[in-house]
């Protein structure tokens, strides 16, 4: 793009783009337009639509502009000044190059194309209506381009019938520019609908504070930055910290060499660093930015150029998800192992973790990029290290209520604790922290011998190598029968047999045991069954042990399948609730 200069492409290179519409519905046109006027180095775009875009859509930018005896060329099919030959497709940098874009939107609406190029002293107009384009005229302009294109499919009222309400593809719309906001935080990006602003960035690099203009402060302030770099892959931008959550993954968003794409395996990648931290159901928000080799990813496999193919998926997936977790455990256990972040979020009025000074804190502490590779290890030197503020005993156990519930007196209130649920999450952790080697299992004095149905003792046996490395000796006894010769220390006494059967049925019940991370989610059902039941009685000491354990946690607020341990009734809430404060 450098010479500015644009040519038809050869038809070898026209047939290698895979051929498709570009144009579905306003928001289409929205996208492309912007993409060029990103691509011609703007600083500055503004947006207007009217009627969501049914009756104007117009995009005005300052970027380099179009020469103006190339105006009907940039209108034509197949005309790009991004690309040159084939080879060009693999190493694409800028985010149109199918030259398809302007004739696409040409053939559907009226359209009308005014620009300047930066060093010319006037500029031009050209309009094309329903693909006919009328000759060009001389005209004074300001430097760069805008396009406004009116009555968008008034040729092809079939296209009409599929859009949606107005409110519908008012929100994509929306939604589309502030993705591209937020992507280019460097561009002052104006959107106005209907004659109402939706948002307006400053356009001054900083990319927490074009969120902050889209989405406001509160949430842009408690949003944690990702920096992380491995070898050549980089992956920058924001995440929601545990305690803002949303019911969907549509405030996932990746980006990927600054495109915004669709990949439902990367949201994967991010819920699963997430797992054990996030109830069941809810999701994580994201702007995640995946730069890598340009020759590391194919982007043309979706004529709207919003898929992409990668050449080493699984790396990125894993980069994905390191940069993603390590950030997570830097901030978890400092917040919420102080009491007074122990509330929960179940409760009406909930605190907000800091963290937006946490983030601060991270980044001035500087985590080691290349430090241990899973924080859930123990030992991991990427998290500050929380343990020895925690030895302080921060709750006073009072008793147990209902043979499930622990009550605990905490510096800022009560504490109602679930038994189940904190054993779950002490289990959890201790297992998850302890390798075969190290691990100090219990010898069984008797062996205790299971059989099984020949397809439980298939799976076992297909689990045997996990198993036994989480603590358990379980061997091959005869056709279908075992012998479980050592139980990890932490399940002791535990019945053996049990503890088998219940990991075979969960297998069973479960469609896909080895997806995700597997030792994770076989650590996650053993521990559902080991812990103690809501039901058991406590004495004072076992109580007392618990709540112990409970704070040395890393995540000692929720069980490892997202539901809450405790549920805070503050000090002030008391009051409150008792007409001591607020009333008066
Ligand atoms: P593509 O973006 O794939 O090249 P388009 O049809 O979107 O195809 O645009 C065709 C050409 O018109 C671009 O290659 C570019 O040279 C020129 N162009 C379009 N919009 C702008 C703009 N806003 N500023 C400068 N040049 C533009
Ligand atoms: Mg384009």
């Amino acid at each position: 793009m450098s010479d500015q200069k644009i040519t038809i492409l050869a038809d070898d290179v026209a047939s290698q783009i895979a051929a498709g519409e570009v144009v579905e519905r306003p928001a289409s046109v929205v996208k492309e337009l912007l993409e060029n006027a990103i691509d011609a180095g703007a600083t500055t775009i503004d947006i207007k639509v009217v009627e969501a875009g049914r009756r104007e859509i117009s995009v005005t930018d300052n970027g380099l502009g179009i020469p103006y005896d190339q105006l009907e060329l940039a209108a034509a099919r197949h005309a790009t000044s991004k690309l040159r030959d084939a080879d060009d497709l693999f190493q694409v940098k800028t985010l149109g190059f199918r030259g398809e874009a302007l004739a696409s939107i040409g053939s559907v609406a009226r359209m009308e194309i005014t620009s300047q190029a930066h060093d010319a002293t006037a500029g031009g107009r050209l309009s094309v209506e329903a693909g006919v384009t009328s000759a060009r005229r001389r005209l004074a302009a300001n430097n760069g381009t805008a396009i406004t294109v009116r009555e968008l499919f008034y040729n092809v009222p079939a296209r009409l019938k599929f859009l949606k309400t107005d409110m519908t593809e008012k929100k994509q719309i929306d939604t589309l520019v502030s993705r591209y906001a937020i992507a280019y935080p460097g561009i002052r990006f104006s959107l106005t609908q209907d004659g109402n602003r939706s948002f307006l960035t400053p356009g001054n690099g900083d990319r927490r504070e074009a969120v902050s203009a889209i989405y406001g402060v509160d949430l842009a302030k408690q949003l944690l930055e990702v920096i992380f770099t491995d070898h050549d892959i980089r992956i920058t931008g924001f995440i929601s910290p545990t305690s803002i959550t949303r019911a969907n993954r549509r405030e996932m968003n990746f980006f990927v060499n600054g495109r915004w794409i669709q990949d439902s395996s990367l949201s994967a990648a991010v819920n699963q660093a997430y797992q054990n931290m996030l109830m069941v159901g809810r999701y994580p928000l994201c702007f995640l930015f995946i730069e890598l080799e340009l020759s590391q990813v194919d982007v043309n496999v979706h004529p709207a150029k919003a898929e992409v193919r990668f050449n080493a998926p699984d790396r990125v997936f894993a980069a994905l998800q390191r940069a993603v977790r390590r950030v997570l455990l830097a901030v978890t256990p400092v917040t919420e192992l102080h009491a007074q972040h122990w509330q929960s979020p179940y409760l009406g009025q909930h605190r907000i973790d800091p963290a937006w000074d946490m983030a601060k804190d991270n980044r001035e502490t500087s985590v080691p990029p290349d430090a241990q590779p899973s924080p859930w290890e123990a030992g991991d030197t990427t998290s500050p290290a929380p343990l020895t503020g925690m030895k302080m005993q921060l709750l006073r156990v009072v008793g147990q209520v209902g043979a499930a519930y622990l009550i605990a007196e905490g510096p800022d209130g009560l504490y109602l604790i679930d038994q189940h649920a904190a054993h779950e999450r002490i289990l959890f952790e201790k297992m998850l922290s302890s390798s075969a080697p190290e691990q100090a299992g219990q010898i069984l004095l008797t062996p205790v011998t299971v059989d099984l149905p020949p397809q439980q003792a298939r799976l076992l046996s297909g689990q045997l190598e996990a198993l036994n490395d989480l603590g358990f000796q379980i061997v091959e006894f005869g056709p279908n029968s075992f012998q479980v010769r050592v139980i990890p220390a932490q399940l002791a006494g535990g019945d053996p047999a049990e503890l088998v059967h219940v990991v075979v049925n969960d297998f069973e019940e479960d469609e896909s045991p080895l997806a995700g991370s597997q030792r994770e989610r076989l650590i996650g059902r053993i521990c559902k069954r080991a812990a103690i039941k809501a039901g058991k009685v406590l004495d004072l000491r076992e109580q007392a042990q618990l709540l112990a354990d409970l704070e040395t946690c890393e995540n000692p607020r929720h069980c490892p399948h997202g539901r809450p341990t405790m549920i805070h009734l503050s000090v002030d809430m008391l009051e409150r609730q008792f007409g001591r404060r607020g009333a008066r």
